[in-house]
């Protein structure tokens, strides 16, 4: 009972595509009511809607500290930056011990301040720092520190990696890009190790255009971040430490602003569709969703399964080719990993984390979605399972098209090549 595939000339399952990502903005009207009175008097940055987005923020993680910036990148570079001014004089700052299965700007806020990744592996079900193996890699020494993404909104064990540090006797910060309005056993992601850091670029659940938040129980941490967002400039024109234009403008928050007044709505919605994806794949084998544990919620900024080639029967590469051919548009989160990207490229491997890596594919998972996409996605899956022989022999080892299938049919993914 297999459907046709569009890889072999059938009408694509989705038409027009599916976009992988379509941002939660908030109406214009309200963005622009909240902005007009601060605009027209010139407040344009780091003004009263920055301040009222902190408070917000900090009121429902139940944090101390709230510091908005310019995107999370900046703040994450900020929280190192500040770190190091807190660590005793002559103190050398030591590597980071973190995972390379995240987000490319995790590694380069690191390095920005002259800091070198420690990387370590992934556990394969849920993607997450390992953190035997992260115990393992820093029992040589030298680790100046930790951090742990909360990858694709689902909590890394925030105790685990918090016990880690401690017993490293080492700040540890976490990388929660995806992670505004997860919990862990029903604790908001945000009050977490030394310092917590979101990210609110259209990708992720809630949005500004781009900004970041820094959040922090450490009065010091916080005044540094705080400062060091302004050039590390104090007040009198006699810069602290070397800092930089971290603000975040009032337009930003305005958009950030009215977009957390629907975060809850949102993520709910997001949370139905991620069961959907779960009751509907659950059974096809060799394909599993990312592991979030009971006592977790995600925000599923991602929604991403892992295909197991040997017993699926394709690859990931393969099935990749046969969702574009139907319209669902993918990204491959996070291939390649930190490690393997020439910026941050080390020579020892780290085979699991490139086994993940390579095995990875994240589907659309948002609000707008058609009725029934989860069980539409995975039906094609699921006949591409069936279908596998057919496609190895259409699409060849590396899951790329060839020109001419079999029957000499032209390959709609090479005839039309906006799929
Ligand atoms: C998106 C992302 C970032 C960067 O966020 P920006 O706001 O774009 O700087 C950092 N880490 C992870 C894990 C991300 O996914």
């Amino acid at each position: 009972m297999t459907e046709r595939l569009a890889l072999f000339g059938a009408r694509p399952a989705f038409d027009p595509p599916l976009r992988f990502v379509r941002p939660p903005v908030p109406p214009l009207d309200e963005v622009v009511a909240r902005l007009r009175p601060g605009y027209e008097t010139g407040a344009l940055t780091n003004g009263p809607l920055v301040r009222e987005l902190e408070e917000g923020v900090a009121h429902r993680l139940g944090v101390r500290h709230v510091i908005a910036t310019a995107s999370c990148t900046t703040g994450l570079m900020l929280v190192f930056r500040a770190l190091g001014e807190l660590a005793p004089a002559g103190e050398i700052p030591g590597e980071v011990l973190m995972p390379s299965f995240t987000f490319s700007a995790s590694a380069h806020a690191v390095a920005w301040c002259g800091r070198r990744p420690r990387f370590a592996e992934c556990d394969e079900r849920t993607f997450q720092l390992d953190l035997r193996d992260a115990r393992r890699r820093a029992a040589g020494g030298g680790v100046g520190a930790v951090l742990a993404t909360h990858v694709f909104g689902a909590p890394c064990d925030p105790p685990g990696v918090e016990s880690l540090a401690a017993d490293l006797a080492v700040p540890v910060v976490f990388d929660a890009a995806h992670g505004l309005g997860a919990t862990h056993r029903a604790r908001p992601l945000g009050g977490f190790g030394t310092a917590e850091v979101f990210s609110l670029t259209p990708t992720k659940p809630l949005v500004a255009g781009e900004g970041g938040l820094v959040t922090t129980g450490d009065d010091e941490l916080a005044t540094l971040v705080r400062i060091g967002r302004d050039y590390a400039n104090p007040g009198d024109y006699d810069t602290q430490f070397v800092g930089l234009n971290g603000r975040m403008s009032e337009f930003h928050a305005a958009v950030a602003l009215a977009s957390f007044a629907t975060l809850d709505a949102h993520l709910e919605e997001r949370r139905a569709i991620a069961g959907e994806y779960e009751r509907a794949m659950c059974t096809i084998p060799g394909v599993a969703l990312q592991h979030v544990d009971s006592s977790d919620r995600s925000t599923y900024k991602d929604l991403t399964i892992a295909v197991d080639p040997d017993e699926y029967g394709l690859t990931r590469d393969q099935l990749v080719t046969v969702l574009h051919a139907e319209g669902v548009d993918t990204r491959n989160y996070f291939d390649p990993p930190v490690h393997r990207q020439r910026a941050h490229r080390i020579p020892e491997p780290l085979p699991v984390t490139e086994r993940v890596a390579s095995r990875v594919v994240s589907l659309p998972i948002y609000p707008a979605l058609p009725p029934r996409t989860a069980e539409r996605i995975a039906a094609i899956v699921e006949s591409a399972r069936r279908d596998a022989g057919r496609i190895h022999t259409f699409l060849g080892g590396d899951g790329q098209v060839s020109t001419v299938g079999p029957d000499g049919e032209m390959s709609p993914a090479v005839a039309n090549p906006q799929v």
